[in-house]
């Protein structure tokens, strides 16, 4: 056994704690749609990404057992050997009518899915501009493809054009890509301008809509169609373990581009396909988000209600983050919301960027106005006593 790999693991993990950056995993149960169960005690859930409840959903469940009895617990090979059962191409044609694409690749995991396509489509010679507050995978995905990466200001259009008109000549292709709605901030990206200016310099727009699909846009079909109107963005990934409530991740786009991932994306060929039970849960999930726009507008306008009461900006999306700057502080303030029998996690660097800790509240379709007022006033009473004006960082 080698003492310096423990010596060099003991010496990280001492310098993490040292700055309050150490982090630890919880065991917890989810007992019911917006409940938990943490350290014995029952907390409502205000840090869950399953923002339609539908991992709890009677409907949904049923139809993974259901597919355990029909086609086991496991695909048990690559997609392209023999893992590529019969409800692979139904949920991946059903994704690609929802985000009104040509086709779809289903595939492990939204982190997956980015550090799998990204290299398919760039490579050496090529440009990857990322916007800096895009999920940590998208830049591993831009590093894996050894493309030259750099990242334009958050949502800043000005920014990424000048990168454009400084590197675009010297690179053959070019990927812009971005979170549709900002995992941390909830802000979307303006995928309207940002398609213009794909157009512009002959680049291709990527977007991240892992907490887009299923509540933002009309009938939940993502940042694409925020605005109303479609975007012209060429390449829509996103996750099915979020608002989906499972587990998986696709890339929506033409049939070209997704014929190549089914040959070429290594996260793919190389990865065994998802269970029948996933991918049938997630179809499930889909006939209700389908079905029942109205409950999709759900999780968005309980975020408004709680910005209205504390006097934040408007919520764009599920997702509302409380700045509170320090991570000693952050993890504080959980704790005091804890107490009070809600769960709001803190978010510290390097998961954000250094200086912004904050809570990270995401609502439910499940959560009541009751609950939803008395954890803002409480963070009103509690958290923001008043001396400092809080700041949302959008
Ligand atoms: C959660 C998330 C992912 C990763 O998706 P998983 O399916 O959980 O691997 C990718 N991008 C963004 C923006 C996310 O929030």
């Amino acid at each position: 056994m080698s003492d310096s790999l423990d010596q060099f693991a003991q010496a990280k993990l001492d310098g993490l704690e040292a700055k309050g950056l150490l982090r630890r995993l919880t065991v917890t149960e989810r007992t019911g749609p917006i409940e938990i169960l943490r350290g014995g005690r029952k907390l409502i859930s205000f840090s869950c990404n399953d923002y339609l409840n539908l991992s709890q959903h009677p409907a949904v469940k049923q139809a993974a057992k259901d597919a355990i009895d029909r086609l086991g617990v496991g695909s048990g090979a690559s997609r392209l050997v023999t893992g590529d059962h019969p409800l692979l191409p139904e949920l991946e044609s059903r994704l690609a009518r929802l985000k009104g694409t040509e086709a779809c690749a289903v595939m492990g995991s939204g982190f997956l899915t980015n550090t799998g396509v990204i290299p398919t489509l760039v490579t050496e010679g090529d440009l990857v501009l990322a916007d800096e507050w895009s999920h940590a995978c998208i830049i591993v995905g831009g590093r894996l493809s050894k493309a030259d990466q750099h990242l334009f200001r958050h949502n800043d259009l000005h920014h990424l054009r000048a990168l454009l008109e400084k590197h675009r000549a010297a690179h053959r292709h070019c990927l812009i890509v971005t979170d549709g709605v900002f995992s941390m901030d909830g802000d979307l990206a303006p995928v309207h301008d940002l398609a213009a200016l794909a157009r512009e310099y002959d680049a291709w727009l990527m977007t991240d809509d892992a907490h887009g699909i299923g509540v933002v846009g009309a009938g939940g079909r993502g940042s694409t169609f925020a605005g109303g109107t479609k975007a012209e963005v060429d390449l829509q990934m996103g996750t099915l373990s979020k608002a989906v409530g499972g587990y998986g991740g696709y890339l929506c786009a033409s049939k070209p581009v997704i014929d190549l991932m089914k040959t070429r994306c290594r996260t793919l060929v190389y990865s065994t396909g998802l269970p029948p039970a996933t991918v049938a849960a997630a179809i499930a999930a889909l006939d209700i988000i389908e079905s029942d726009p109205e409950y999709a507008a759900r999780p968005l306008k309980k975020a408004q209600r709680f910005t209205r009461r504390l006097g934040l900006p408007l919520a764009e999306s599920p997702i509302v983050p409380i700045l509170l700057g320090d991570a000693a502080r952050t993890m504080a303030a959980q704790k005091t919301i804890e107490d009070a029998g809600y769960l709001v996690v803190g978010i510290r660097p390097p998961t954000v960027p250094e200086g912004t800790a904050r809570l990270r509240l995401t609502f439910t379709a499940e959560h009541s106005d009751v609950d939803i007022d008395k954890l803002a006033d409480l963070i009103a009473d509690k958290i923001l006593t008043g001396e400092e004006p809080f700041r949302a960082s959008s």
